[in-house]
């Protein structure tokens, strides 16, 4: 048996990260940049208003007030996207509406409820009052302020959130080079397993691991190809193993212990390389990681925690390296235990559980009552693996403890 860690560094030395792709923006959205991205415009592309008033120069209203107002003749009106046509000259302004061109001429911006419209309502022809000093290049958006042509706005290992897709947008990019998002393929084995349309006849039981972990899939950023199921007969399980190249990763359930019909293991080692298939573990000590024609190959645990927990500590990771992310792992966080728990010493535990914030700062935690690794209960119901370390087989209530947060992403910690 070898420990979480060891298994965690031989999986992970394993991966390589994908190539690139080329995607149309949106698709680019929680992925990870292969190359930078490169302004072709000045960001913003000309000095404009910040804001709906009057473009003015600032010497013209030094001093003014409400009490003490500076008339100006109004020469244009400037909507969005509308090229000025007058200079403004000493004594005058022109109405401006935000995001329009700064007349040339003008140096500041007075908003508008700073202002008081005379003649003509404040429009062109005639005249406004101005309440206010303004400074030098007040409300103006200088060109180029943001971003320069030629500025990389994005870095390559960024990962593209919905600010970066807008960021993109407004230089230009309607395609991003990104990761691959890994190609999973989930095979379940098993003579009980039936399709989740039908009621399980006598010893049989649905095949719910094919449906977990191709949410897990999805979850992590991946696209599940569920294979189907392996029936416990060398043949069957050859057949479809035997497609892992068509895949970036493959990911079995069941047939790894040491049962008379588990043969994931056998066949593994005649058509792939078996790295390790024991850790220190608890639930699912058999966890099998090997390749396949050079594609990584998870033989996960029958059990649907162990299989789901398995999928959490080694098969999550790799996916994300391959999509070319740096932060591989859920952040952790030290909880106050709220009961005693007896452990084998031998095993590293990854108890189903609740973290709480106590209010402070500090949290407290509880595992479910049920830790069978056949129910998902527990799994839904909590928020976080407590973790508790191998060489301790009793662990006290008040101790503190590390919790794996599941309900937050890697790299938010
Ligand atoms: P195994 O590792 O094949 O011995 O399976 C361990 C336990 O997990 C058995 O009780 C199986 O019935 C159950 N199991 C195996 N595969 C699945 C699956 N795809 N869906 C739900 N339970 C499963
Ligand atoms: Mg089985």
């Amino acid at each position: 048996m070898i420990t979480v860690e060891d298994a965690t560094a031989q999986v992970l030395s394993r991966i390589s990260v994908l190539k690139p792709e080329r995607v149309p923006l949106l698709a680019a959205l929680g992925r990870v940049l292969a190359e930078d991205v490169i302004s072709d415009i000045d960001v913003a592309p000309f000095d404009n208003s910040a804001m709906d008033g009057y473009a003015l120069r600032h010497a013209d209203v030094e001093g003014a007030t409400e009490q003490a107002a500076v008339r100006l003749a109004v020469i244009e009106h400037i909507p969005a996207g509308v090229q000025p046509q007058k200079m403004v000259g000493a004594g005058q302004a022109s109405r401006i509406m935000t995001g329009a061109p700064v007349p040339v001429g003008a140096d500041a911006v007075v908003r508008v409820e700073r202002t008081r419209p005379c003649e003509g309502q404040g429009g062109p022809g005639g005249s406004v009052q101005i309440l206010t000093s303004a400074k030098l290049g007040e409300n103006i958006r200088g060109r180029g302020e943001e971003v320069k042509a030629g500025d990389a706005v994005l870095l390559i290992g960024e990962v593209v959130g919905p600010a970066a897709v807008g960021l993109a947008a407004s230089v230009g990019h309607a395609d991003l080079a990104v990761h691959r998002r890994p190609r999973v393929a989930i095979v379940s084995t098993g003579d009980e397993l039936v399709d989740v349309r039908q009621k399980p006849g006598p010893g049989q039981i649905r095949n719910s691991n094919s449906y977990s972990l191709a949410a897990q899939v999805v979850d992590a950023g991946g696209e599940p190809h569920v294979l189907g199921v392996a029936r416990d007969t060398e043949e069957s399980t050859r057949a479809l193993l035997g497609r892992a190249g068509e895949f970036d990763l493959m990911v079995t359930t069941g047939g790894v212990s040491v049962g008379d019909f588990d043969v994931v293991k056998k066949v593994l080692e005649e058509i792939g390389e078996l790295d390790f298939w024991r850790v220190a573990m608890r639930p699912g000590a058999p966890q099998a990681f090997g390749t396949i024609g050079g594609t990584p190959f998870f033989g996960l645990p029958g059990n649907p925690t162990s299989t789901m927990v398995g999928f959490e500590l080694f098969v999550r990771p790799a996916m994300l390296k391959m999509a070319g992310f740096t932060s591989l792992f859920r952040p952790r966080v030290n909880a106050t235990l709220t009961h005693d728990v007896s452990k084998k010493v031998d095993r590293r535990y990854f108890l189903r559980a609740r973290l709480v914030p106590s209010g402070d700062g500090t949290y407290s935690v509880a595992a479910a009552d049920n830790q069978s690794s056949a129910l998902l209960t527990a799994m839904h119901r909590g928020n976080c693996l407590l973790s508790l370390p191998e060489g301790e087989s009793f662990i006290p209530a008040g101790s503190t403890v590390m919790c794996i947060r599941l309900d937050m992403g890697e790299g938010t910690a």
